[in-house]
């Protein structure tokens, strides 16, 4: 691990901070408060890493859940945060960026090459949202305080680009794209875990400002994992792994954890998804299938050799309009979002299914036939049956750890809640701050991260 450079912040009245769950958000936010000087124990249920997680399927090993590193600049902030010089993560731009998308009307790849026909389009889309890109990595890792001149900037290009449409569907109509383009634009609004129609105008702009920098650590995203968890080590954080908390006493700092074992802390933090952190405080759980965002099937297969396919593949719903009436109704859509990563003999095969709980496996039919389109469509069938074993983590695996019914960026919040704009609930109570997936709207890892700097700040501030 890198040394701690002379920016390191005097740790000032420090603290002793409980965390709840190891998932990324957890682990990042430990580690920048051991920086401070805090004495912080992550309590994690099961293993640390959270979605991401090593699996060892047919004698290979894979990481599961994040595949692409986009926003890369608020990982920088992390590491300039806790005064870390150089970058161990070895960041390479993965081939081929966002991937070649089969969208019913033609396939896009993402940047759009030169040359290629879509690529006037491709340009103007992208110049139309180049006015935020130097604006992203603030409104990601900064207090949303309209008071701060920085944020209001950053918040007045982000008005400026999206044009006052309000969501990702009515931003790429305005934009009159071609269709090949504007379907793979809309698709994106499904890493928020919503359907276009649904989601903040700011998905739109995401292919634009993301394709060209997208990465993977070179020895693969478990390396995030492993480097958070050292950046926390070395600031003496203690993970703790098969430590399930119970029951939170939110005033008093106290917890219990499985086992009947108290804990007290001068602070407590949940990394959780909000609705299992109402739980803990004995409140009620609210949330109606109806207003969650997507789960998934994500398939992990050992082929016998390489695929021959490229890095990444999507393959959007046909129609988002059916897709979208199917997920809000708990039912599975006709087709689905796919994302296929290939990279030598490992396969991952990420589908898109609603937030039910369900245990689908390889051999359910609704997936049997997904995989059998994302085959046809990629023009290697029967890719999956000649694999040499396949690992499949259901909606059932992330409702274990997160949002009820697994979904994975947890409650669809309203369009006007979901953006950046809004003042998340950091602070859930005196003495109880939030973080991750389920706090800082649309997830991923630059959203985390972000989350992550952000409370840092504001525990700082009190
Ligand atoms: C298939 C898939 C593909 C994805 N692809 C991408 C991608 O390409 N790029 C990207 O940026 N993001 C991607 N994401 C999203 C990204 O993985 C998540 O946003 C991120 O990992 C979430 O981190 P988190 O810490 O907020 O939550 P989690 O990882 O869910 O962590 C929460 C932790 O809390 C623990 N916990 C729960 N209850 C308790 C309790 N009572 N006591 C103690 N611990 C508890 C859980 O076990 C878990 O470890 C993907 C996600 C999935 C599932």
């Amino acid at each position: 691990m890198r040394q701690r450079s002379a920016l390191s912040p005097q740790p000032s009245a420090p603290r002793s901070v409980g965390i709840l769950g190891g998932g990324l958000a957890g682990i990042a936010l430990a580690a920048l408060l051991g920086h401070r000087g805090h004495a912080v124990t992550v309590y994690e249920r099961d293993r640390a890493g959270g979605k991401l997680r090593r699996v060892t399927v047919g004698g290979l090993d894979f990481d599961t859940g994040p595949s692409l590193f986009t926003f890369p600049d608020v990982w920088r902030a992390f590491l300039a945060r806790l005064g870390e010089e150089g970058d161990s993560l070895d960041l390479r731009p993965l081939p081929g960026g966002l991937g070649l998308h089969h969208t019913p009307f033609g396939a896009v790849p993402m940047p759009v090459p030169p040359g290629h026909p879509l690529h006037p389009a491709w340009e103007a889309y992208r110049a139309a949202a180049q006015p935020l890109a130097p604006h992203l990595t603030t409104l990601l890792t900064t207090p949303p305080h309209l008071t701060d001149p920085i944020f209001r900037r950053a918040s007045a290009a982000l008005f400026r680009a999206t044009g006052g449409h309000l969501t990702a569907s009515a931003w790429v109509h305005s934009r009159r794209l071609p269709p090949a383009l504007a379907h793979a634009v809309g698709t994106h609004a499904l890493n928020a875990g919503l359907a276009p129609q649904d989601a903040p105008s700011l998905y739109a702009l995401i292919p634009a400002l993301a394709a060209g920098d997208v990465a993977r650590p070179a020895s693969g995203m478990g390396a995030l994992l492993d480097t958070l968890l050292a950046l926390g080590r070395a600031r003496g954080v203690r993970v703790l792994e098969g430590a399930e908390v119970v029951r939170v006493g939110a005033g008093r700092g106290s917890l219990s954890l499985r086992g009947g074992e108290e804990r007290r802390h001068d602070l407590l933090v949940s990394a959780l998804d909000p609705a299992r952190l109402a739980g803990l405080l004995g409140r009620p759980v609210r949330s109606p299938a109806h207003r969650r965002t997507v789960s998934g099937v994500a398939l992990y297969a050992a082929l016998p050799g390489e695929s021959g396919l490229p890095a990444t593949s999507v393959l959007p719903p046909a129609d988002f309009g059916v897709f979208r009436a199917a997920v809000r109704a708990g039912a599975l859509p006709p087709d689905t979002l796919a994302l296929v990563h290939a990279d030598g003999p490992r396969l991952a095969v990420l589908l898109t299914a609603p937030a039910t709980g369900r245990d689908l496996g390889p051999d359910h039919p609704w997936v049997r036939g997904q995989v059998g389109r994302v085959e046809h469509l990629l023009g290697v069938p029967g890719l999956l049956a000649s694999a040499r074993d396949v690992v499949a983590l259901p909606p059932a695996h992330y409702a274990a750890g997160g949002h009820p019914g697994g979904a994975i960026y947890g409650a669809a919040l309203p369009v006007w809640r979901g953006g950046p704009l809004h003042p998340q609930t950091y602070r859930r109570a005196p003495g109880l701050w939030q973080v991750g997936t389920g706090v800082h709207p649309g997830g991923g890892i630059p959203a985390v991260l972000g989350g992550a700097l952000i409370v840092d700040r504001l525990i700082a501030q009190t």
